[in-house]
């Protein structure tokens, strides 16, 4: 079975959860973390990279979005209002992200290594995704920021669409599916995220914005930063991303 069929049920569903296929170990494990506004792409190129890296693909707004589907009763408080401000677009708090990320620090301990997609957002979760990985004895290999111009985001954010199930992205015009509103992979319907409406993208940017952009900074600062141009098709923002990534490591070598 194949890396992309892994169902990450202990990154979705928490560590009572196992994990179907758990990615293999491997002797240099990709550690890294995903930066970019919503809507550039970075969904996307997770899933390349996560073909390519052998790692899983950890996001935290799939995380919320799990939840959200277990409806109201199902969740813990703190869950709840996680549920209320990603449907309005807004951060979640960062005290209950922490919360979420260091009950699955399994997920970044594995030794296939890991993608983080949407977290960190702001520099107190980047500090403590740097405390806990020092406590575990981790160490992030690199930070990808992929860059883009607002007027081509706006665009790719209102065509977005969303397997229900398995979570892959596509887009109405840039990167259809086979079948209209059909999941190539799983089969299952596709759908336009509720936070990709216009009034919650506009939020968001502001978000983005305010809170995550200064990251960019704090990585530079660590030497972790790689700029990646996310223009062109996924497959080819994703050599470039692999090059970075590939001319980095070396570096360090
Ligand atoms: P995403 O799929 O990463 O765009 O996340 C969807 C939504 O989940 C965001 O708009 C936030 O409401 C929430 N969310 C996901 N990750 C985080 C995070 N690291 N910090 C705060 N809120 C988050």
């Amino acid at each position: 079975m194949s890396i992309a069929q892994n169902d990450r049920a202990a990154w979705l569903r928490g560590p009572a959860a196992t994990c179907s296929t758990p990615p293999a170990k491997l002797e240099k494990p990709w550690r890294i973390v995903l930066l970019g506004a919503p809507g550039v792409g970075k969904g996307t190129q997770a899933q390349l990279l996560m073909q390519n890296l052998k790692a899983c693909h950890l996001s935290t707004g799939d995380v919320f979005r799990a939840a959200k589907s277990l409806g109201d009763k199902a969740l813990t408080p703190a869950m709840n209002v996680a549920v209320a401000c990603m449907k309005a677009g807004r951060l979640v708090p960062d005290v209950t992200v922490l919360d979420v990320v260091r009950e699955r620090v399994g997920c970044l301990k594995c030794e296939g290594g890991f993608i983080l997609d949407g977290f960190p957002r702001t520099v107190l979760q980047a500090e403590a995704l740097e405390q806990i990985m020092r406590e575990q004895g981790l160490v992030l290999d690199a930070v990808l920021d992929f860059v883009l111009p607002i007027d081509q985001i706006v665009a790719r954010l209102s065509g977005r669409r969303t397997c229900s199930n398995c979570k892959a992205v596509y887009h109405v015009t840039g990167r259809p599916p086979k079948v209209e509103n059909v999941c190539d992979a799983c089969g299952k319907a596709l759908f336009q995220r509720e936070d990709d409406r216009p009034e919650s993208i506009r939020i968001r940017m502001q978000a983005y914005e305010e809170s995550t952009s200064p990251l960019t900074r704090f990585y530079k600062a660590r030497q972790l930063l790689l700029s990646i141009e996310a223009t062109g098709s996924p497959e080819e923002i994703c050599d470039r991303a692999m090059a970075a990534l590939e001319a980095a490591r070396a570096q360090r070598a």
